[in-house]
């Protein structure tokens, strides 16, 4: 069964006739098309792909399963006829559409096609890895391992935080990635603190934790890996930290398999940092879905009721922050399996110190 076919199955069951695409990560899914004007709709015996003069050379070449039509610019005005007779319930994804886009919509549609809110059918699928996406979520992995390395050799102490993170951006481009598949973080010192730090010009001082959460982008697919080193010789505070974010990362790592709910990974990895008194410092979830995305589901998380089935691939990442002094965070990506888990990210966890 294509990926379409898998989704026009999840309409029956749901009592849609349709659904109507407009997410683009969901429309590249499906079609292939990887520009950025363009929609599908899908249903039993229905593929249409629609996107505007701009891409149509394009969409020729990558839409190949889809009856592709020309429309204007804004899309929906392609939308007004093409319908099946009678009666539709039209699926669409309402967690990408605006209120506003969902007015208009209902504007152009013939009263006759009913619009319902239907979010995830394509999340869903997207959630489960095909071989061939596997490939390119490992070559990323590697990559990014790879990148690693070059940043271990060229050291860390006296160059800024910005410095390091556009060389290491370079570096995925120049070993052949598409990139860095989001914005690396580089921090340092008590700026590790900050989960989600932007880089700053600041040179990196030794003695210190360094967070480094980075990842290549192949094929479309995004790695995801996060380290934390040690500038030089560690006051015990801070030793201990990543002592312990990474006790609690192994702990998580061995709890991932199919079955599970997010809820209970989460919970293997964050009563270890609960038990050693850092509860409150661990203030997000233990990991996320990676795919086209840099985060799709399912979600690793105290509230998460997902379960995790085979060729799920997401992040274990559990984290300490300590306001003014520093924190640290341990992520690998991993593929979820029926025993277990296989680890793509293998750059060493170990404490390690780069200078
Ligand atoms: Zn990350
Ligand atoms: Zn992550």
């Amino acid at each position: 069964m294509s990926r379409a076919d898998r989704v026009a199955a999840r309409l029956a069951e749901q009592g849609l006739d349709l659904l109507l695409v407009t997410g683009l990560t969901n429309v590249r899914y499906l079609t292939g098309y990887t520009g950025t004007n363009g929609l599908a709709v899908v249903g039993a015996g229905t593929r249409r792909f629609l996107t505007d003069f701009r891409y149509v050379e394009q969409a020729g070449a990558q839409v190949t399963d889809f009856d592709r039509e020309t429309v204007p610019r804004d899309l929906r005005l392609g939308l007004g006829d093409g319908w099946p007779e009678g009666a539709v319930r039209l699926g669409f994804e309402d967690q990408h559409v605006s209120v506003r886009h969902a007015r208009l919509l209902r504007e152009t549609l013939p009263d006759r096609v009913e619009l319902v809110p239907a979010g995830g059918l394509v999340e869903a699928e997207r959630a489960v890895k095909e071989p061939g996406e596997l490939a390119a979520i490992r070559a990323a992995a590697a990559l990014t391992d790879e990148v690693y390395e070059v940043v271990a050799d060229q050291g860390v102490v006296g160059r800024t935080e910005r410095e390091i993170a556009i060389a290491l951006e370079q570096e995925m481009r120049l070993r052949g990635g598409e990139g860095p598949a989001f914005a690396s973080i580089v921090a340092s010192g008590p700026h590790g603190a900050q989960p989600h730090a932007l880089p700053r010009d600041l040179a990196v001082e030794r003695r210190v934790l360094v967070t480094l959460d980075i990842g290549a982008k192949v094929d479309g697919y995004c790695a995801d890996c996060t380290r934390t080193w040690a500038t030089g010789e560690l006051p015990d505070e801070l030793a201990e930290i990543h002592a312990l974010v990474l006790r609690a990362q192994e702990a998580g790592v061995a709890a991932v398999r199919a079955g599970l709910a997010g809820r209970e990974v989460d919970a293997a990895a964050r009563d270890v940092v609960d038990a050693a008194g850092f509860g409150e410092q661990f203030g997000h979830g233990l990991g996320h879905g990676v795919g086209l995305e840099i985060h799709e589901d399912p979600r690793l998380a105290q509230t998460s009721e997902e379960r995790l089935a085979p060729g799920h691939v997401v992040t274990v990442e559990p984290g300490i922050y300590v306001p003014g002094r520093g924190g640290a965070r341990i992520e690998d990506l991993v593929v979820v399996t029926e025993e277990g888990c296989e680890v793509l990210t293998s750059t060493t966890k170990a404490p390690r110190v780069v200078a």
